[in-house]
C-alpha cells in the first residue's frame, strides 16, 4: 500500500485538468481532482464556448440582413439580450455537468474546492491536507487590467458575460484574440465600437497580408480603430466612461473592455513551499515533459503560458496522463497547431507566416482574394476572403496556411492535418476541389504570387 492518499492530484478542474485526471483514473491510477470556480476552467464558462455563441448571435444578425438579397423579407426589429444570455448560460451549465460526470464516471475524487501547497507532495484542499505521490497543476490564467489609472472603471473578459444589454458605445483596448473576436460581436449586435491598439496593424504575430486585410475588414464593418495608441486613463464622467489615449483625442463610451493579455494563475498556490520555480513572466518553469523544477510535479495549460489554446492544452493533458499512468510516453507537439480567430470573418491559421518562414530561407507565397459566393449576391461590403499557402521552395513543403474569410476556421481543421503531415505543394495541387466552395481555392492556387525569402531579398 502507498502511503499517499492519491496515486495523481490535479489542481485545476479546466481543459487540461480535466483531461489528464480523467484519463490518469482510466489508466487505473487513484485520482483527486480540485476546482475552487467551475469545472470545465476559462473555455467552458467565459472563453471559447460562451463566446462562440455570442459570434452565432452577431452572425445571425448579418444573415437576415442579407438574406434580402436572395428573395427573403425578414425585419430585423431587435436583439435582446437577455433571450441569448438565458440560451448561452444554459449551454455552459450543461456542458459544467458533462465534465462533472466525466470525472466521477471515470473515478476521480472530486473537491470542489481551492488547493494550495503545504510541501512537494501535500497540499490544503479546502482545510483538509491531502497527500498525493504526483501533482499536476493545471490552474489556468486570468485576465488582466493593463495598469493605467481608473482602469479599475473598465470589464475584463470574464465581465462580459454579466452584460445585461449591449453597450451603445463600446471601446475595447488590445487587438489580440479577445479583443477583435468581442469587437466584432458587439458591433455585430448593434454596438458603437471603438477599438485601440498599440501597433499599426491588428493581431501581432499572426501573417501581414491577413492583418492588412482583416484591418480593412473591421473598418468595413464601421469599427473605428485607433492604431498606434496607447491608452492613458479612465475616468468616470456622469454616466459614461472617458478613455484618454496618449497623443490622441479622448474616446467616450458606455463600456470599456480591457483586453490586454492573461497571466497565469499561480498567486496563493505556495508553489515555492513545493520548490516549483516560475518564469519572470510568472508562468511555471516546466521542461519538454512539463516537469516542473520539483520532480514529482507537473504543470499544464494556460498556467505555463506557452501556447494558450484549448486543444492544445487537452492534448498535453492527455499524453501526460498516458505518460505518468498509461505505459504510453509520448509529448504532444506545439509544432503546427492550427488556431482560429473568430471575428468578422474569421481567421483560420497553421504553420509558419511568409515573415518566419522567409527567415529560414527562399519561400513561393501564393494569394488568392476573392469575394465568397455567398457575398457576391449579398454585396455586403468588406466580405473578401483571402487565403495564403507560404512553401519552402527547396522542398516544395507547405510551411503554412492562412486564411480571413466565411468558414476560414472550419477548413483550416482539415489544412492543418496536411500541413502537420508535411505536404507538399504538388499534393494540394493534385487533390480535387470540392466545387462550389471557398476551401477549393486551397487546392486551385496554380501561380505563385510572389518569392520571398534570403534568395528573394539578395536578388
Ligand atoms: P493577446 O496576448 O493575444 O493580446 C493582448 C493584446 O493586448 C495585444 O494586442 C497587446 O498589444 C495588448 N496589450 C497588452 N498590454 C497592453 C497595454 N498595457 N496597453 C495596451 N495594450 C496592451 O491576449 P488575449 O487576451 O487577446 O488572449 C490571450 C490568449 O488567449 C491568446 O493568446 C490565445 O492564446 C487565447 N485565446 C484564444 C482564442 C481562440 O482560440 N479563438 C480566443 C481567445 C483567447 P501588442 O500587440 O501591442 O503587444
Amino acid at each position: 500500500m502507498t502511503a499517499y492518499d492519491f496515486d495523481l492530484f490535479v489542481i485545476g478542474g479546466g481543459s487540461a485538468g480535466v483531461r489528464c485526471g480523467r484519463i490518469a483514473a482510466t489508466h487505473g491510477a487513484r485520482v483527486g481532482i480540485a476546482e475552487e470556480r467551475f469545472w470545465g476552467g476559462t473555455c467552458v464558462n467565459v472563453g471559447c464556448v460562451p463566446k462562440k455563441i455570442m459570434v452565432n448571435a452577431a452572425e445571425y444578425g448579418q444573415w437576415a440582413e442579407d438574406a434580402a438579397a436572395f428573395g427573403w423579407t425578414v425585419q430585423k426589429t431587435g436583439f435582446d439580450l437577455s433571450v441569448l444570455a438565458a440560451a448561452r448560460d444554459a449551454e455552459v451549465a450543461r456542458l459544467n455537468g458533462i465534465y462533472g460526470r466525466l470525472l466521477a464516471g471515470a473515478g476521480c475524487t472530486v473537491f470542489d474546492a481551492r488547493a494550495t501547497f503545504i510541501d512537494a507532495h501535500t497540499l490544503d484542499v479546502g482545510g483538509r491536507r491531502v497527500t498525493a505521490e504526483k501533482i499536476v497543476v493545471a490552474v489556468g490564467g486570468r485576465a488582466v487590467r493593463p495598469g493605467i489609472p481608473g482602469d479599475e472603471l473598465g470589464m475584463l473578459s470574464d465581465d462580459v458575460f454579466n452584460l445585461k444589454q449591449v453597450p451603445r458605445r463600446l471601446t475595447v483596448i488590445g487587438s489580440g484574440y479577445i479583443a477583435l473576436e468581442f469587437a466584432c460581436v458587439f458591433r455585430g449586435l448593434g454596438a458603437e465600437v471603438d477599438l485601440v491598439y498599440r501597433a499599426d496593424l491588428p493581431l501581432r504575430g499572426f501573417d501581414h497580408d491577413i492583418r492588412v486585410a482583416l484591418k480593412d475588414a473591421l473598418d468595413a464593418q464601421g469599427i473605428r480603430q485607433h492604431c498606434g495608441h496607447h491608452p492613458a486613463r479612465l475616468d468616470r464622467q456622469g454616466d459614461h466612461l472617458r478613455l484618454s489615449i496618449l497623443g490622441g483625442d479622448a474616446i467616450e463610451a458606455d463600456a470599456v473592455l480591457f483586453a490586454t493579455g492573461r497571466v497565469p494563475h499561480t498567486h496563493g498556490l505556495h508553489l515555492d513551499a513545493a520548490g516549483v520555480m516560475c518564469t519572470e513572466k510568472g508562468a511555471i518553469e516546466v521542461d519538454e515533459e512539463h516537469r516542473t523544477t520539483a520532480p514529482n510535479i507537473w504543470a499544464i495549460g494556460d498556467v505555463t503560458d506557452k501556447l494558450n489554446l484549448t486543444p492544445m492544452a487537452t492534448a498535453v493533458g492527455h499524453a501526460l496522463a498516458d505518460t505518468l499512468f498509461g505505459k504510453n510516453p509520448r509529448r504532444a507537439s506545439y509544432l503546427n497547431v492550427p488556431t482560429a480567430v473568430f471575428t468578422s470573418p474569421p481567421i483560420g491559421t497553421v504553420g509558419m507566416t511568409e515573415a518566419d518562414a522567409a527567415l529560414l530561407g527562399p519561400v513561393d507565397v501564393y494569394v488568392a482574394s476573392f469575394t465568397p459566393m455567398r457575398h457576391t449576391i449579398s454585396k455586403r461590403p468588406g466580405r473578401k476572403s483571402l487565403m495564403k499557402l507560404v512553401v519552402c521552395q527547396e522542398t516544395q513543403r507547405v510551411l503554412g496556411a492562412h486564411m480571413l474569410g466565411e468558414d476560414s476556421a472550419e477548413i483550416m481543421q482539415g489544412i492543418g492535418i496536411a500541413v502537420a503531415a508535411g505536404l507538399t505543394k504538388q499534393d494540394f495541387d493534385r487533390t480535387i476541389g470540392i466545387h462550389p466552395t471557398a476551401a477549393e481555392e486551397f487546392v486551385t492556387m496554380r501561380t505563385r504570387t510572389r518569392e520571398a525569402g534570403i534568395r528573394a531579398a539578395a536578388e
